[in-house]
């Protein structure tokens, strides 16, 4: 496959349309990024790289970090952890509270807020030193050991989270979580904040195109496993966006507000995009434009 001219020229054409949308200004932080940046990378598990425009930016990767948080959870806890949250697409926005009262504090899955909380609960009662042991593990992953949390960002989300404190200390009520919110809260906050570079997101991502492997060989999780991380992606990595991402896209992927998209075709290759204006349903504009001509003109997809 021609994956360097085809990214480049998809590229060329949609940085030649207009830029629609909005930044997620309800972050302080995430309001002051240039709205016109613009990259993508594609790694493929036969080690091609390929990058354009703004790739090598490092940029905050906020939900898309949910995918790995659960991946250690998963791994360190096993199927009980379908316990605590469901598996269901949840036809609400990121944040919303609704659901909730109904469903009695378990959350529909784990990329919403609410379940990425009670990942990060579970997280508190497996590790020792959660923000910590979790940064050794996303650094393990990449062969990175420079990536980090933001605490620029993470004190400008904790500054008006406020949904996010209503949203576990709603659950917290049901008893679905079991440490003080306010630890869980920090550790959500830094694990938003995480920020990785487009060829960084593709490289620590490349284990869920390659049935859980690194491409060194080590396991981070079984091929069952693999296989339940890349179809709750497919059905619920975009908020309530995730059917229409599944039929222009036809890729698992997840969306953070921070305007990243990560999309992986299992057994070929990851691709990452980056463009900070949102769409009305929270996910990048540019990105799903660019990933649909994209899975369109390679007529690579899974389906
Ligand atoms: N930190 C963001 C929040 O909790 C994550 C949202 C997202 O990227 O979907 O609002």
């Amino acid at each position: 496959m021609r994956y360097k001219e085809i990214v480049e020229e998809i590229y060329e054409s949609v940085i030649g349309e207009e830029n629609s949308g909005r930044l997620a200004t309800y972050i302080p932080e995430l309001a002051k990024v240039n709205p016109d940046n613009f990259g993508v990378h594609l790694s493929t598990i036969d080690g091609e790289n390929v990058g354009v425009g703004d790739c090598c930016q490092r940029f905050s990767i906020q939900s898309i970090a949910k995918v790995l948080s659960l991946s250690l959870a998963y791994k360190k806890l096993g199927e009980r952890i379908w316990g605590r949250l469901g598996v269901e697409p949840s036809g609400t926005s990121f944040n919303s509270l609704v659901q909730l009262e109904a469903d009695k504090g378990i959350p529909r899955n784990p990329f919403i807020n609410a379940g990425a909380l009670v990942i990060c609960d579970i997280l508190i009662t497996l590790l020792d030193n959660p923000k910590e042991d979790f940064l050794t593990y996303i650094r393990d992953l990449s062969d990175n050991p420079t990536l980090d949390y933001s605490s620029v960002i993470a004190e400008s989300e904790q500054s008006v989270g406020y949904r996010n404190i209503a949203l576990c200390h709603f659950i917290k009520s049901f008893g679905n979580i079991k440490n003080d919110p306010m630890e869980v809260l920090d550790f959500y906050f830094n694990l938003c904040s995480l920020e990785m570079d487009g060829r960084e997101l593709t490289h620590t991502f490349l284990f869920l195109a390659n049935g859980g492997r690194k491409l060194d060989g080590t396991e981070i999780l079984n091929g069952s496993q693999t296989k339940r991380i890349n179809a709750l992606m497919q059905t619920c990595g975009f908020y309530d966006e995730s059917g229409e991402f599944s039929f222009k896209v036809g890729l698992p992927g997840k969306s953070g507000v921070g305007g990243g998209i990560i999309a992986i075709h299992p057994n070929r290759y990851t691709i990452g995009v980056w463009s900070p204006k949102l769409n009305d349903k929270g996910n990048s504009y540019r990105g799903i434009k660019f990933l649909e001509r994209f899975t369109t003109h390679t007529k690579l997809s899974i389906f």
